[in-house]
């Protein structure tokens, strides 16, 4: 692929100012340097050149923001402001968003190599519905009055009732692959709750949340309430996930980092949450309407590159029309534009880094030496940018990397099978991951079978990658603990106290 001239995709005004300057950590609702006074390039990665620095936040950085985070839940305007007042601003935090989305598309897309145009409809759109859908909790959660005849004191009368209460100060990791997003799931019911955060934002993808970091200020959300760090995992990130006055550390990432933030809770018993990797399967039936199936199975594997958790990885095609529907995935694979996301031409962009970039060509290089075979794709682009092909691989098996492990890029494996049978759900269910699946029927019963043996925390039934704020998801198994969205999500960020008072 030939190197992109710079000049032809840039970002609109209001972005290029926001990378013009390097960007700071916001620590007790001031901008400021790391202690270090270190900072760390941000990436292109449809180019692999630097477009901006930011702040490298390490231990006493996270120490400082820790701290404003305590302060600002213990005293001052948050923990004083009605749950009223709360949900407004929450809800013109999701306003905000919206009136800066073009800005905020454009920085997604320049960091993370998205196609703006899918930045801005799917990134952007459901980050500030999240905050506009959350900001209904604030005043809607509530607790519960219970019968209680304790049976020690006879006769007594008592009222018992709960409260639930904001979990207090809490510690936030999130990966690369929906940067804003992933700010949005964490930050918004986290705040609805009544909690403050520090949240890490990942190290290839920092400007958006930086940006949330701003509009955050600008909705009047008190200092010290929601703190950004950028910088590394392995110092700032541990050192979150280590901190003894963190109340609860919530992570999004891979399966290997969910293992060290469980370790690292144990000094002082954090709550934890987990949203971590998976393989997903998609299973066509035989009956399927393959018109809306075939590029439903394409887009549930190319939507984001493959860099989706979720992602429909594992594609199970009944035996008869394997052939049929493997070509037509591999048609709509090689129809795909490749290109920087500016470009609005662009139908995929470059993954997110050259290390994901190398990790993705390594799990192809196993493959084809394994004995798989690419019907389309397979190829990395030469020249600038980390792009690879989108791949459809036939001829793998379970025991195969490409198979058994998380891709997290835009590789396939269709595999057939007989029928719907026992032997397809355990197919279905043989991996250490239970995040998401997906099925292909006009036979509604045999849609529902299956899903209920389906071992995932979300079953899409002729569809894939449907989200709203109001859907709780998470995973089975490997996959994580707890669930993102919905009202499910509150329980993360709640401490549920009983009182009872003797009549
Ligand atoms: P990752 O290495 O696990 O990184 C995720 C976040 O954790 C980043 O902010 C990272 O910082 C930080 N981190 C790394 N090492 C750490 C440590 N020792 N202590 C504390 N924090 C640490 O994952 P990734 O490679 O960025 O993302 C891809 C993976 O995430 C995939 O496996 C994917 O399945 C999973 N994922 C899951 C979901 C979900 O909802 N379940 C969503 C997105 C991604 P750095 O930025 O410095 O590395
Ligand atoms: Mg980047």
């Amino acid at each position: 692929m030939s190197a992109v001239p710079k000049e032809v995709f840039t970002v609109g005004a209001a972005a290029a100012k926001f990378i013009a300057k390097p960007r700071q950590l916001l620590i007790d609702g001031k901008w400021t340097n790391a202690e270090s006074g270190k900072t760390f390039p941000v990436i292109n990665p449809a180019t692999g050149e630097q477009i901006a620095r930011v702040a490298e936040g390490d231990k006493a950085d996270v120490d400082k923001a820790v701290k404003a985070a305590r302060k600002a839940f213990e005293t001052g305007p948050w923990p004083a402001m009605s749950r009223s007042d709360r949900g407004k601003l929450l809800h013109r935090i999701g306003d905000l968003m919206l009136k800066y989305a073009d800005e905020l598309a454009e920085l997604e897309s320049l960091d993370n190599g998205k196609p703006v145009a899918v930045a801005r409809a799917a990134d952007v759109a459901l980050s500030a519905d999240m905050f506009h859908y959350m900001s209904g909790w604030a005043t809607k959660r509530h607790g519960v009055t219970l019968p209680v005849d304790c049976l020690y004191t006879p006769g007594v009368q008592y009222h018992s009732y709960t409260r639930p209460e904001p979990v207090g100060v809490v510690g936030q990791i999130i990966p690369w692959n929906f940067p804003l997003l992933m700010a949005a799931w964490k930050l918004a019911p986290a705040l609805t709750m009544g909690c403050t955060v520090v949240l890490k934002v990942a190290e290839e993808t920092p400007l958006s949340a930086l940006r949330l970091g701003e509009i955050m200020q600008e909705a009047g959300l008190p200092a010290g309430v929601v703190n950004i760090i950028t910088g590394f995992g392995e110092t700032a990130g541990a050192a979150l996930a280590a901190h003894p006055d963190v109340d609860k550390i919530a992570f999004t990432g891979s399966t290997e980092v969910g293992r060290l933030i469980v370790k690292a809770a144990t000094n002082n018993l954090k709550k934890v949450s987990l949203e971590l990797g998976g393989k997903s399967p998609n299973i066509i039936l035989a009956d399927a309407d393959l018109e809306t199936a075939i590029p439903g199975a394409a887009s549930a594997i190319f939507f984001n590159h493959g860099q989706c958790c979720c992602a429909g990885s594992r594609l199970y095609v009944e035996q008869k029309i394997f052939d049929q529907v493997v070509e037509g995935v591999s048609e709509e694979a090689k129809k795909i534009k490749l290109g920087p996301g500016l470009d609005p031409s662009t139908q995929m962009g470059p993954l997110v880094s050259e290390i994901q970039f190398s990790r993705v060509c390594g799990f192809l290089e196993s493959g084809f030496r394994e004995g798989a075979k690419a019907i389309a794709g397979g190829k990395k682009r030469e020249g600038k940018g980390f792009f690879v092909e989108p791949t459809v691989l036939v001829d793998a098996k379970p025991g195969m990397k490409v198979v058994d492990e998380e891709i997290f890029g835009p590789v396939v494996t269709a595999m057939p099978f007989r029928q719907f049978d026992d032997e397809l759900v355990r197919q279905a269910n043989n991996t250490i991951y239970g995040l998401a699946a997906g099925i292909w029927t006009r036979d509604v019963s045999k849609a529902h079978a299956l899903a209920a043996r389906l071992k995932a925390g979300t079953v899409w039934i002729n569809c894939f990658n449907i989200f709203d704020a109001s859907l709780p998801f998470g995973g089975y198994k490997q996959s994580g603990w707890g669930r993102e969205m919905g009202e499910a999500v509150l329980e993360n960020y709640t401490e549920s106290k009983a009182v009872t008072v003797r009549i």
